[in-house]
């Protein structure tokens, strides 16, 4: 099971060692992996079991993109991991599906691993499942579902930061629709709290869960890996 963790724009450098410190001091099940997602000021070389990714990074080696980090700046870190497509670079950021997949290709190329975030909005949901994998499937345009170190994360728009979960049977339905069309590690993310995560992780074909507000807290996150043994 992975057990991914968007800090988004949260946390300090000094928190995020903080906070790395604490997790680390806790024992968790050999099959949790566990990665986390701090924003670009504080990643750093941490000694430490879990895998340490960029929330985003421009694809090139470095140059003149004001404001962007690259492999470059990545490397220094040894990051090898990497987030792309999450609907809020989509949606606030205006990252189109041909950036997303330029970015796609240089990373693939570059070897990293890469948790390739889709997500429908309301309105498409509320056309049905017919409606949700034609637009899902159409976010996969560009990308290589191949890649042999791709991780999907499906994050339904609405429920991102909303409190509100996608039922089990839209995850499960979705989740089946996915499987079908790719081989990857599937998780959800969405409004995972701790008081949902074992109910979401024990549905079939999902592998983990990809984790914003409840991961902030070291104390939530720890009891959502943790939930882990209450599926077996
Ligand atoms: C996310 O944005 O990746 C996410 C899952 O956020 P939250 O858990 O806050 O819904």
């Amino acid at each position: 099971m992975i057990f991914a963790a968007n800090f988004k724009c949260n946390l300090t450098r000094a928190e995020t060692r903080a906070y790395i410190d604490t997790l680390g001091q806790k024992r968790f099940a050999d099959d949790a992996h566990i990665f986390l997602f701090p924003p670009a000021t504080a990643l750093d070389r941490y000694d430490t079991p879990f895998t340490i990714g960029a929330q985003n990074a421009y694809p090139a080696h470095h140059g003149a993109f004001t404001g962007e980090i690259g492999l470059q700046q990545l490397s220094e870190f040894e990051i090898e991991t990497v987030l792309i497509g999450h609907s809020e670079r989509r949606e606030i950021l205006g990252e189109s599906q041909a950036f997303i997949a330029e970015k796609y290709r240089f990373f693939q190329e570059a070897g990293y691993t890469i948790l390739y975030c889709i997500g429908e909005p309301l309105a498409v949901r509320e056309e049905g499942d017919s409606a949700v994998a034609d637009y899902l499937m159409a976010q996969f345009e560009g990308i290589d579902t191949d890649y042999e170190r791709l991780i999907v994360a499906y994050e339904p728009i609405w429920a991102i930061g909303t409190g509100r979960a996608a039922t089990s049977e839209e995850i499960a339905a979705t989740h089946a629709m996915l499987r079908k069309e790719i081989d990857a590690p599937l998780l959800y993310g969405g409004s995972v709290k701790p008081d949902n995560a074992a109910e979401i992780l024990s549905i079939a074909h999902v592998d983990g869960v990809l984790v914003g507000s409840a991961s902030l807290n070291v104390e939530s996150f720890t009891k959502i890996i943790i939930s882990i043994d209450r599926i077996k």
